[in-house]
């Protein structure tokens, strides 16, 4: 997924925004088991600081490349006054543009507002990163100071009541005529965001709001936190054969790794988290144990103990709930849901009980297989969640003579990568070049150079981080370092993919599975999204558009992977060279709407309940109640759990990043599937002038335009819903 720092988020509204890391949902599977115990802390340098205040974070980035992130040279120690010291000098710009004596007007309120905050961009941005890789109990006691002061801080600017009359003042000027579009949408996006956060509202009215960001920003943090400690902390010990029973090879040699740093040496460890606990429930043979890890899984953040975050959900809840009654909106999601796609939680609630009913059914006819397979093989049981993983790998290998396991040895994560470069060449013209002059956060991450192949014109950056570590969250995102613009000059991205896959073998190629390679597609199409970005203006620029577009371009992407001319050339078997067989591709493709109902609802309940959480207004919720009640009215399959349940649900409750937003998802993948049908009746995958109109309308304009003149532009027409179900083999209800 995508991790937004949003330019203008932060400036206009810092509520937590920092770090919103955001980790892929439907193609998941990250190779990683993870601890945070033994957590890096800090790369420490010991070059001397000849920068200002003697803190690198503050100073401008140097070297090549329009100059780099200073990652030699981050100290935990340097974060907060570095922090504090940047956003003092952003008020001070804000300031100085508030009291200008001058009338207001495009260029000395909007644009200098747009060159105002770079150095809180920096600092903000490698702040981010260590959050999210680099992560440990040094900086968490940081996160928990800083949290609710950059809340205030983002607060501070956006209830700055002279610097919204000048923006208000441009916003209503007859002068904005003379703008062209992308000023206009530009002074649209401050005006909409100065009101969103309560620039409007009067003294008391604002104190109470800013209280309120505040708060919200120490409970978020206590989320995660919690989340992180009761996945860094459970786990369960196997000791004996007899209980790695089913396992293949490359999960008994995850569980030894992680057992060794556990101190468990000998013997094996299932680590709490998804990429340890879901091949676990796919492959093990013992019910029992099935059972257990299962249970540890769902129940984080549920335990009833120092963890537990039912009272901290209430909490959010009810603020969200407060906030959005004094900004003017109905409720929590009327208010996220304003600026983007789908305008109205009415709309994204049509879209997902339209697809819902189907799903469910599709459900049930999965769990009718794997019920027969079951006593086909005379198991003498009735399928439950923790069986559903195990019994669908079962059904695969049953209905479509289809193993993972075979398939793996022909995705080598190396391959696959330079797969990636290659139809990022084809269909954008990009070239990727190693280059080893810029410096890293740690030394397991790799950069590339890109250019453009037929002039060589620099385009930008590409961080590679690819394996899971102590203090790395799990999951995989894409983050902008920097982001594309012309205000501060010519101004190229620095962008980044970020993984957990856990390193092989020294000297052996790492193999990845299919749902692997999907993700690292994924992941890299948002980094196309944020490297073909070609705006002037850097709140516009890349990825920072709405919330329910953000997966459409990555989304997209993901379809690339299963072109011949990829696999032909770049799944290769590891050991004879070989390119993948055609029959396994034609097995893989044909069973590519297996399982589509387990992955939907699993996926759209969670969607769901989220919506419902914040269409419910300022009653008081709890959340085990509230989740077991809609989930009931639902019809929800007793056979499935919500891919997050409510107490571990770090999109909604970590921040407000995917608040009422989890389903932003599914309303991409509507303009996922509908877009790559204009390849299809097209000349393919890579027909030039269809990836021509992507660029042009898509990929390069960031936020400069709507984005459904944007796909209409590029579609000639309205997406429609029928290849999304297509995709996923649903007849529409
Ligand atoms: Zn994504």
């Amino acid at each position: 997924m995508h991790d937004q720092i949003t330019r203008s988020l932060l400036l206009l509204f810092a509520t937590a925004a920092i770090a919103t890391v955001v980790v892929k949902t439907m193609n998941h599977t990250h190779a990683a088991s993870q601890t945070l115990t033994n957590a890096i802390t800090a790369s420490t340098s010991s070059r001397d600081d000849t920068t200002a205040n003697g803190n690198p974070l503050l100073a401008k980035w140097e070297g090549p490349y329009g100059g780099v992130p200073p990652f030699d040279r981050v100290q935990i120690s340097s974060f907060k006054p570095a922090l504090e010291s940047a956003m003092a000098e952003q008020l001070a710009e804000v300031d100085r543009i508030a009291k200008n004596a001058e009338a207001p007007n495009f260029e000395n309120t909007i644009i200098a507002l747009e060159r105002a905050g770079n150095t809180f961009d920096r600092v903000s941005t490698i702040y981010g990163i260590w959050g999210a890789t680099m992560n440990g109990p040094e900086f968490q006691v940081v996160q928990r100071e800083m949290a609710p002061k950059l809340a205030a801080f983002g607060d501070q600017i956006a209830q700055n009541e002279p610097l919204f009359k000048r923006v208000e003042s441009v916003y209503n000027s007859p002068d904005k005529a003379k703008l062209n579009s992308e000023q206009q949408r530009l002074v649209w996006l401050y005006y909409t965001n100065f009101v969103r956060s309560g620039a409007r509202l009067g003294t008391d009215a604002k104190a109470r709001l800013s209280q309120i960001n505040q708060e919200l920003a120490g409970l978020f943090t206590k989320f995660s936190q919690n989340v992180l400690a009761e996945e860094g902390g459970q786990f369960l010990l196997l000791k004996s054969e007899d209980e790695l029973a089913g396992l293949p090879q490359s999960v008994r040699d995850a569980a030894a790794s992680a057992a060794e740093t556990k101190k468990q040496s000998g013997a094996w460890v299932i680590m709490n988290t998804r990429s340890s606990v879901d091949p676990f429930l796919t492959y093990s043979e013992r019910r029992d144990l099935r059972e257990k890890v299962w249970r540890m899984f769902i129940n984080r953040g549920d335990n009833g103990d120092e963890h537990d975050n039912n009272a901290t959900i209430t909490q959010i809840l009810q603020l969200r709930a407060e906030r959005a009654k004094l900004l003017g909106y109905k409720t929590h999601a009327h208010w996220r849901l304003e600026n983007a796609m789908a305008k109205t939680p009415e709309r994204a609630m049509e879209l997902m009980e339209g697809v819902w009913k189907p799903a469910v059914a599709r459900v049930h006819e999965e769990v009718r297989d794997m019920q027969a397979l079951a006593d086909k093989e005379g198991a003498k049981i009735t399928i439950e969640p923790w069986d559903y993983r195990y019994y669908m790998e079962k059904v695969r290998k049953e209905k479509y003579d289809l193993d993972q396991n075979e398939v793996k040895p022909y995705l080598q994560l190396d391959k696959l990568r330079e797969g990636i470069f290659w139809v990022a060449g084809e269909l954008f013209n990009f070239n990727f070049t190693p280059v080893t002059n810029v410096p890293v956060a740690h030394p397991d991450i790799r950069v590339w150079e890109v250019t453009d192949k037929t002039s060589k014109r620099h385009i930008g950056l590409w961080y590679f981080d690819p394996y899971a570590r102590a203090g790395k969250r799990s999951g995989a995102w894409m983050n902008a370092y920097r982001s594309q613009e012309r205000v501060n000059g010519e101004v190229t991205t620095i962008v980044s993919n970020n993984a957990n896959f856990i390193k092989g073998k020294p000297g052996e190629p790492l193999l990845i599975s299919w749902d692997d390679a999907t993700t690292m597609f994924h992941e890299f199409g948002h980094a196309l999204h944020g490297l073909n970005s070609n705006v002037t203006y850097p709140s516009l620029s890349g990825t920072q558009v709405a919330r329910d577009y953000v997966e459409f371009p990555s989304q997209l992407m993901e379809h690339w992977l299963s072109t011949p001319e990829v696999l032909q050339r770049f799944a290769l078997h590891y050991q004879t060279g070989k390119p993948i067989p055609q029959v396994l591709v034609d097995r893989i493709k044909r069973s590519s709407t297996f399982n589509q109902g387990f992955a939907t609802v699993e996926y759209l309940s969670a969607a769901l309940v989220d919506m419902k959480l914040h269409l419910a207004g300022d009653r008081k919720i709890d959340p085990d109640t509230f989740e077991r009640e809609t989930l009931a009215e639902l019809g929800m399959p007793k056979e499935i759990v919500m891919r997050h349940r409510t107490p571990q649900f770090l999109h909604v409750f970590g921040s407000d990043g995917y608040s009422a937003g989890y389903y932003s998802y599914l309303w991409s993948d509507v303009l996922t599937a509908d877009a790559f049908g204009a390849f299809v009746e097209g000349k393919g995958p890579y027909d030039k002038s269809v990836a021509e109109r992507l660029r042009k309308y898509i990929f390069s304009v960031g936020n400069t335009r709507d984005p459904a003149e944007g796909y209409r532009a590029f579609r000639g027409r309205d997406p429609k819903v029928d290849a999304l179900m297509k995709k996923r083999g649903f007849s529409p209800s």
